[in-house]
């Protein structure tokens, strides 16, 4: 465990995908994982979330950095890059293949939607596919195909709901196997799947609570399963009110969100508290902006741990 883990009892963290520079949306959730970490008198980390390099943009990284820096937020620790930590996450998967928690499957997209058609199933509008696990062991495996992805096995008994308590949204509950299904945890490409990656790194890093935005709120049941199949204790969660643009849909990259204007960052850091429910001033230097969002932030109260 890192210097960071040994010396304090909450470690939160930012986790950006260098796939372009910080916008509205992601500096909402940077400063609210800050302000929760500094409001608990905890450590801050960021990770690069560089597994999908074709989406990665070079460069992105420095940029995603010094945005940050130039809103005060700058972590304890030098940022990790989850492109190096392959050998971690091989490690996860041997083990969990090792405990019968994940197989090869050798199924196409094409293959998926056709497997789902013969059932009845048809595609949710946003949203993957849910894979009706071809390729089970139990179902007779790869039967000749080569192996393309590895999946996690999910309980797929109608009681096997993960359920867990959010701390702003409150509890939540997700049927894996209806919801997701087997899910990807390394790629056809050959890349290391998000939620392997994500779980494997929050557990070495010592992170203990995980503020981000709500659009990846649905994605934590799969990484809570991985956490118990992999022995890893679960970090408590957060996850941030979303910004939307104009048309109404969340703001991303994808969508052309438009780069933060850092000109003004006490202005920029304002304009984010308010998406967060902080009424604060913007003037002062950032330091003393950040210090009065920080004697505001409502989620470290006694009841909120
Ligand atoms: N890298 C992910 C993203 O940029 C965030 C991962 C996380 O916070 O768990 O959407």
């Amino acid at each position: 465990m890192s210097a960071v883990a040994e010396a304090g009892r909450y470690i939160g963290r930012f986790a950006p995908s260098p796939t372009g520079p910080l916008h509205a949306g992601s500096l909402v959730a940077a400063l609210a994982s800050w302000l929760d970490a500094r409001a608990h008198g905890g450590s801050w980390l960021v990770r690069i979330e560089d597994v999908d390099l074709p989406r990665c943009v070079p460069g992105a990284d420095q940029l995603i950095l010094q945005q940050l820096a130039s809103c005060g937020l700058i972590p304890d620790a030098p940022p990790v890059y989850q492109s190096q930590r392959g050998a971690l996450y091989q490690a996860a998967l041997d083990q969990l293949v090792a405990n019968g928690h994940a197989y090869p499957c050798g199924c196409t997209r094409a293959d998926i939607a056709q497997a789902n058609a013969t059932l009845g199933l048809s595609k949710p509008r946003h949203g993957d596919l849910v894979y009706p696990g071809t390729c089970r062991p139990e179902r007779g495996g790869l039967q000749g195909k080569p192996a393309r992805a590895w999946r996690l096995q999910v309980p797929d008994a109608p009681h096997d709901l993960i359920t867990w308590q959010d701390r702003r949204l409150g509890p939540q509950h997700q049927h894996l196997a209806s919801a997701v299904g087997d899910f990807v945890i390394k790629r056809a490409d050959g890349l290391w799947a998000y939620q392997l990656a994500v779980v494997v790194d929050d557990a070495a890093q010592g992170v203990t609570h995980i503020v981000r935005g709500a659009d990846l709120c649905d994605n934590t049941p799969r990484q809570i399963l991985l956490q118990r199949w992999l022995g890893l204790p679960t970090p408590r969660y957060l996850h941030t009110p979303l910004v939307l643009g104009d048309n109404g849909e969340k703001l991303s990259k994808q969508n052309g969100a438009r780069a933060l204007d850092l000109s003004s960052p006490q202005a920029t850091l304002q304009q984010a508290g308010r998406a967060l429910g902080l009424v604060t001033e913007a003037r002062g230097s950032v330091a003393d902006w950040l210090a009065q969002a920080v004697r505001q932030w409502p989620f470290a109260t006694p009841g909120n741990p």
